[in-house]
């Protein structure tokens, strides 16, 4: 197989996303798998010793659906590409299932399933660390904002450098219209964030303030003022991790009852509770209640405190 090949398969991972609905189930438990292998890892594993990182993972970055059929992919893998990229192993009568019927979470920890990377793609991956780092580069670019990318490796045990974009990221045409919106939308919101009007400047380089995508470019979010925010670093990856949500008519901030906090973090954060966001200079680019709702939906730790 050639290095191309290889990085077409996790690029073409079948990821259930009808109507906008988030699935990084596949992804999150490839990264997992791709670290093992980095580390060494030298045979398939038992579901039973996947299970509680692939739970605290889905947790952390899932959606609020949470992990309650967390098993899936890793059956679901083993018939994509008929086991070309995932190998699976256990009593023939489970196996030889139809593709469809997934055994259920205690067969797989009791009859001791076994899966993981196919022995050809896991020592490739082990030889080749810079296909390895292209590979973990596709999987976090093709499903996750930038903003979680550091977060995700430290919890799968993946150093931060390995970590290459994919190619696709570089399109020219799509970098220039990510990167004229990114301007159009801080302007929009008079260079604050729209939360906590940090306005941090240096000369006349703001420091800290972003662009953020509301619905996810890679839940295909368009690039348009209306599906932005201009946030600093610290709200933007709160919001991007679900932290806080917007409502989609009233547009207020609405924090989720999973964030814990102590001291001055928790006064500061409360404090925006229920506040409304500071609005754009134009009504006309106002956020859009589609993408808020999808952003309630997909990324938001429901349930909301109340207000
Ligand atoms: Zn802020």
């Amino acid at each position: 197989m050639t290095n191309q090949e290889i990085r077409q398969l996790f690029q073409d991972i079948r990821v259930w996303q009808q109507g906008g609905k988030r699935a990084p189930h596949k992804p999150l438990l490839l990264l997992l798998a791709i670290s093992r292998a980095i580390q060494g890892e030298v045979t398939i594993t038992e579901y039973s010793a996947i299970d509680s990182p692939l739970k605290s993972l889905l947790q952390k970055f899932g959606p609020s659906s949470g992990p309650a059929s967390r098993h899936y992919p890793f059956w679901h893998l083993g018939t994509d590409f008929d086991g070309t990229l995932w190998q699976l192993d256990g009593p023939k009568e489970i196996l030889e299932r139809p593709p469809g019927k997934t055994p259920t979470l205690t067969e797989l920890r009791d009859l001791n399933i076994r899966g993981g990377l196919a022995p050809k793609i896991r020592e490739r991956l082990q030889r080749d660390i810079r296909l390895a780092a292209e590979v973990i580069g596709i999987l976090l670019y093709t499903h996750f904002p930038a903003t979680l990318h550091e977060d995700i490796l430290a919890e799968v045990e993946i150093p931060a450098r390995f970590i290459l974009p994919p190619v696709h990221e570089f399109d020219r045409q799509e970098y220039r219209r990510d990167s004229t919106v990114r301007q159009r939308i801080l302007k929009a919101y008079n260079y604050r964030c729209c939360i906590c009007n940090h306005d941090l400047r240096i000369a006349d380089r703001f420091v800290g303030l972003e662009a953020a995508h509301i619905k996810w470019v890679q839940m295909k979010g368009p690039h348009e003022i209306r599906n932005g925010l201009a946030l600093c670093s610290t709200h933007h990856k709160m919001f991007d991790y679900g932290v806080f949500t917007i409502d989609p008519k009233a547009h207020y901030v609405l924090f989720s009852q999973n964030a814990n906090a102590s001291g001055p973090t928790a006064e500061k954060l409360l404090s925006y509770h229920g506040a409304p966001i500071i609005s754009p200079q134009k009504d006309s680019h106002r956020p859009a209640s589609a993408y808020l709702e999808w952003h309630r939906d997909e990324v938001f730790k429901k349930p909301a405190r109340g207000v």
